[in-house]
């Protein structure tokens, strides 16, 4: 069959994988001149399984308030005249709960678990370097109230099958020993051996290059205008400038930008963009950083080792999809980098970039049918669209091809 997948980010490259792997004729249409040009850009380079816990949890409605306002905080809420913003908060707020927050952890963590392991399979298969490390991912606390609830979670997480163990103080300046400069105390950790790092941008961009060996092809600089639809499917593609590509199916994987193609259809899914920051610091041959990957859970920071640079990566802000970079929230972003690592000494200028997360209001993604016979979404992958990219696009590829997946696809049904 012919497939068309909108979207070169990770999750349409993934879907196109796994696609061309099952026997289909693939083209991928980005707008980008090249792969992962967008929100796979410059994420904080983490395969974490252990980061399953979504924003929606009990504990959130109360620290978005107290961060209101403020231009530093982890959480930004900036309220807009914009009905789609203000009717996610409302299903966000549905989901802190503390049974809806362990439903979708339950969720993600099965594709997540399912796509670290494939990540690895194809890293192995396919021979792909992207800066990778394979030193697991440690969470580490500085407020012991942080700390305490973050064991149950961890337990939680240990009951689905993620090994993320709980440990002390001296037990994570072992594992990541250039924490022991730390301005700020560290009263304990979560570690998580399996889960790694790398650079996002260089494993999409090198998989679109296997994809193109496979026979898929790669239509970059093409912009698309809307999807076209008669008698319960979609029938064409219609792009900026007139021309029509068509195809049996046709995935969208745009991104936060997907809402805005499916709504014309009359396909409404919950995402709505969740603006990050990362800075990219260049390391020399004195410069103390990490190189297990780290998550600052009180900060909502993540610091990837990508070869000779350091990414730090995180934060979210929801003000459309406004890509303006902060100063003062990438001020925090360096501040909090510099209490952590004192000595880090960067070997040049600091590069600053941000990226609009496409965020469901459970941190679950938005893979499978629609109501149009021959059109199939892939997205609102949010905070770990790397780490269930792989995932989603093997059960994307299953659900086209009318095979059975290896996970259960019903948590993520668009409809
Ligand atoms: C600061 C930050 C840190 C993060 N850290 C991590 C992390 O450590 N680990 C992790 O797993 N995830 C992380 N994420 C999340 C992850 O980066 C995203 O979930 C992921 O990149 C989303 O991929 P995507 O393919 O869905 O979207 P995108 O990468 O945005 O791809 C969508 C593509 O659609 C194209 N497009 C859009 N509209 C059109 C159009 N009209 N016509 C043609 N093309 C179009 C765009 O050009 C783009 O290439 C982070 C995100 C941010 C912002």
């Amino acid at each position: 069959m012919r497939v068309v997948v909108l979207g070169a980010g990770l999750v349409g490259v993934a879907s196109a994988w796994y696609l061309a792997e099952a026997g289909h004729e693939v083209t991928v249409i980005d707008r980008e001149p090249a792969a992962a040009q967008e929100t796979s850009f410059a994420n904080g380079g983490q395969i974490s399984t252990s980061h399953a816990e979504p924003w929606a949890n009990p504990g959130a409605p109360l620290k978005i308030l107290r961060w209101l306002g403020r231009e530093d905080s982890p959480l930004l809420w900036r309220l807009r005249a914009d009905p789609a913003q203000w009717a996610w908060g409302l299903r966000f707020l549905r989901q802190c709960t503390a049974a809806r927050a362990r439903a979708n952890i339950v969720a993600i963590l099965a594709l997540a678990l399912d796509s670290r392991s494939r990540l690895k399979g194809l890293r192995r298969e396919l021979d792909l370097h992207y800066d990778e490390l394979e030193r697991g991912i440690l969470h580490v606390y500085t407020d012991p109230r942080e700390f305490e609830a973050a064991i149950p979670q961890a337990a939680l997480m240990r009951d689905f099958g993620c090994e993320r163990e709980v440990k002390s103080a001296a037990e994570c300046l072992a594992i990541e020993p250039t924490l022991a400069g730390s301005a700020l105390p560290i009263v304990g950790g979560t570690y998580t051996a399996r889960d790694e790092s790398g650079d996002a941008c260089r494993f999409t961009q090198r998989l679109a290059e296997r994809c193109v060996a496979r026979g898929v092809q790669f239509r970059f600089g093409t912009a698309v205008e809307r999807l076209e639809s008669a008698g319960g499917r979609v029938s064409g593609v219609r792009l900026t400038g007139g021309e029509r590509v068509v195809a049996d199916n046709y995935v969208v994987a745009l991104g936060s930008y997907s809402p805005l193609l499916l709504r014309p259809l009359g396909i409404r899914i919950p995402v709505y963009p969740a603006k990050g920051y990362s800075i990219t610091v260049p390391l020399g041959a004195t410069s103390i950083a990490p190189s297990v990957s780290l998550t600052d859970d009180g900060a909502k920071l993540v610091f990837s080792r990508l070869g000779s640079r350091l990414r730090v990566a995180g934060t979210a802000e929801f003000t459309g999809y406004d890509t303006s970079i902060n100063a003062a929230r990438c001020a925090a972003i360096v501040r909090r980098t510099r209490l952590l690592f004192p000595q880090l000494g960067e070997a040049g200028d600091i590069d600053y970039w941000a990226g609009l997360r496409p965020a469901t209001p459970g941190n679950v993604p938005v893979v499978g049918a629609t109501s149009l016979a021959n059109l199939f979404i892939n997205t609102g992958h949010g905070t770990l669209g790397w780490t269930m990219a792989c995932g989603s696009g093997a059960l994307l590829s299953d659900l086209v091809t009318g095979r059975p997946p290896s996970v259960d696809p019903a948590p993520y049904a668009a409809s």
